[in-house]
């Protein structure tokens, strides 16, 4: 068993399933995941869940500055008493759902990395958040759901192409760099994980008039998904039959296409189209 381990078992702490409270104390793993985030002397980075802090050494060690950002008052004085030797670290106890991003980590090196073995039952809001806050970041490192890994690297047509894999290609250049079974974890969870690597792009592969109407036609067109894109338009943006065949054709889309089945080029060439026809109607 490993010191943290012991101190952990020593302290008489129930790990709480409800707040994902899935450990890793594998030195070798998690020097690996450091390693595979690339984080560097240069970097700043944001921990979110630090636990009994066994990832938090490893990123101190490798980082300028680690702040990290703990729910579970539980964890607060042993956290504190385990990094007590390292002056580059800052915790903050609260929720990351609902603390206030921008200005918590304003003090940060940018572009900063978020590294992070994340407490699963908030993965696709956490991602989603940390994307949509306008932070400046470099890249996200996070432990999720091998099943999540997938669905981020999935495209058109496939099942796991929505929100999260067009918001993630869009903004990063994702990529599954390490495959983690759920024995590595203690206690371990149901699912096997995936280290999932997303460095943010410099710009997104496709250019569109505006981003807000972008992912507003996207999640139009996967919020039905057994329906066509065209009936999709009419749901979400209380159009005329007539109007979201024009918008289809505008993009030069067949109006049967379902809207699960669109690139990321295809749903820009609507989103141009649909804001065309917006500022047209205002
Ligand atoms: N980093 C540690 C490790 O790798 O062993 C712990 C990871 S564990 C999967 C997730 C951690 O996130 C737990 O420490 C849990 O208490 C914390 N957590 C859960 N919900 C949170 C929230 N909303 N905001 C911040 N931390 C949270």
């Amino acid at each position: 068993m490993s010191k943290t381990k012991d101190r952990i078992h020593n302290s008489q702490l129930q790990y709480k399933q409800g707040l994902g409270q899935n450990f890793l104390y594998d030195e070798d793993l998690l020097a690996s995941l450091v390693t595979l985030a690339g984080v560097t002397a240069e970097d700043d980075v944001l921990e979110i869940g630090p636990g009994a802090g066994t990832m938090t050494k490893h990123l101190c060690k490798a980082a300028h500055h680690v702040l990290s950002i703990e729910l579970d008052e539980r964890l607060i004085p042993l956290l504190t008493a385990f990094m007590e030797s390292y002056d580059n670290f800052t915790l903050k106890q609260g929720d990351v759902m609902r603390l206030n991003l921008p200005e918590l980590t304003a003090g940060l090196r940018k572009p900063f990395s978020v590294v992070a073995n994340i407490p699963y039952y908030i993965t696709t809001p956490l991602i989603t958040l940390l994307l949509t806050a306008g932070l400046p970041l470099k890249q996200l490192s996070l432990m999720v759901q091998k099943e999540v890994a997938e669905k981020v690297l999935s495209g058109p047509g496939e099942d796991g192409w929505g929100m999260l894999a067009l918001r993630c290609q869009y903004l990063c250049e994702p990529r599954l760099a390490l495959d983690v079974p759920a024995a590595c974890f203690t206690p371990p969870p149901k699912v096997d994980s995936a280290f999932l690597v997303m460095p943010l792009r410099d710009k997104p592969p496709v250019t569109v008039k505006n981003e807000d109407d972008f992912f507003r036609v996207a999640q139009a067109g996967f919020a039905l998904r057994r329906k066509t894109m065209t009936n999709g338009l009419c749901a979400a943006f209380h159009l005329s039959r007539e109007d979201a065949l024009g918008l289809m054709s505008a993009a030069g889309l067949d109006d049967r296409v379902r809207g699960e089945k669109l690139t990321m080029e295809e749903l820009a060439r609507l989103s141009d189209a649909y804001t065309a026809y917006r500022e047209e109607h205002a």
